[in-house]
């Protein structure tokens, strides 16, 4: 995962949120929520795809949650597992991806072009 100092308020207080909603997903995941199917599927998904890591969310959340002001949805414990596939679980997040994500999308970020500011900065400084 990126580290957050060099991403923007924008980009950790969205991260933020969507580890959030995949908290809400895993629990729908249980048998028994209308939809759980639909909650399997999406959490595969992003897995596939590099876009969540399962086995790092409370420490990501924490990590985050060291940039934000008046913070005040602690993640104690993250739902059960059981209903996730293994290769889910130990799914990694693609950092090449979510670094040219941040760097490709100036527009997404607060202030405008940050992210890839201050990623290409702490590339140039190694
Ligand atoms: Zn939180
Ligand atoms: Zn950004």
């Amino acid at each position: 995962m990126i580290n957050p100092e060099h991403m923007c308020i924008q980009h950790i207080l969205g991260e933020h949120r969507e580890l959030h909603a995949l908290m809400g997903s895993i629990e729908r995941t249980k048998p028994g929520y209308k939809g759980f199917e639909r909650h399997r599927n999406n959490i595969k998904a992003l897995a596939r795809d590099g876009y969540i890591e399962l086995k790092s969310l409370k420490t990501r959340h924490e990590q985050l949650v060291g940039y934000l002001k008046n913070h005040n949805s602690p993640i104690e414990e993250v739902p059960t597992l059981e209903y996730i596939p293994k290769e889910v679980i130990e799914a990694e997040v693609n950092i090449e991806k979510s670094r040219k994500d941040l760097i490709d999308r100036p527009q997404a970020c607060r202030p405008n072009g940050k992210c890839r500011e201050k990623i290409l900065n702490s590339e140039n400084t190694r």
